[in-house]
């Protein structure tokens, strides 16, 4: 069976109260989530060790970036490696608001997604379409051709730490989420596109993020072909957080 995943995307939130608070009520509510079900948090880096520390055996920790490159005078950056030295499981890869506020193309996200894996490290290379190329009719294209692109480098023995997020972009932070049958229907997509690639296709779990809320998840994780999720705002608050890690 597919790994079952919510992974909760802090982006640049957060104070040590924080953590506190929301991996407080995580690791004390943990026995309410399904067994088989992978809760990760990914706070911004700098509170990697003290989440690591507080949820430790309730959560998994995240990163959401690394460098492309291994070590080095790269001033500002972290290694893939520096990530699984702290302990951190999963490696956000590909964000758009990486490629678009921060210019990352598909090339760079390649190269971060092979780092990621010769680290040992799950990568969750994150797609989705604008909304102007959804009303264009290219949702699909452009969205295959990033999934393309992102695991073009991804070895037969390396699947297994691959992890695809489908994010429309038009559907993060704005509260408008994919239907759940026009998610679903992405996500299989993407699942033809893996296939094409000779990837195990029924193996590699794909998650869909964008505006999901405790209201919304359990009709988006009924579908078929979606694994779970990729939680932003309501990350950021520990029961709305709970109840979507239960929305299985
Ligand atoms: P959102 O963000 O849940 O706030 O829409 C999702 C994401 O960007 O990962």
């Amino acid at each position: 069976m597919r790994r079952r995943i919510v992974a909760g995307n802090w982006k640049m939130n957060g104070s040590k109260d924080l953590v506190k608070q929301l991996v407080g009520a995580i690791r004390e509510q943990a026995g309410s989530v399904g067994e088989e079900v992978e809760v990760v948090v990914i706070p911004p880096a700098i509170y990697l060790s003290q989440v690591g520390e507080l949820g430790a055996g309730s959560v998994i920790t995240g990163v959401q970036n690394v460098s492309q490159w291994q070590a080095g005078a790269y001033t500002g950056e972290i290694s893939a490696d520096m990530a699984r030295d702290m302990g951190c499981g999963y490696v956000l890869v590909g964000h758009s608001e990486r490629r678009q506020m921060f210019g990352e193309t598909s090339k760079v996200t390649a190269d971060k997604v092979s780092r990621v894996l010769s680290s040992g490290l799950v990568a969750v290379l994150c797609v989705g379409e604008t909304l102007d190329e959804r009303e264009a009719g290219q949702a699909e294209a452009v969205v295959a051709e990033q999934v393309r692109q992102g695991l073009a480098g991804v070895s037969a023995e390396q699947w297994s730490n691959v992890v695809v997020a489908y994010e429309p972009v038009w559907a993060i932070g704005t509260g408008k989420t994919a239907t759940a049958s026009d998610a679903q229907a992405m996500h299989s997509e993407i699942r033809k596109v893996l296939n094409s690639m000779k990837a195990p296709a029924n193996e590699i779990s794909v998650l869909y993020g964008g505006s999901v809320k405790a209201d919304n998840a359990a009709a988006l994780f009924a579908e078929p072909d979606i694994d779970g999720g990729l939680i932003g705002g309501a990350s950021l608050k520990a029961e709305e957080f709970i109840s979507i890690c239960r929305s299985f």
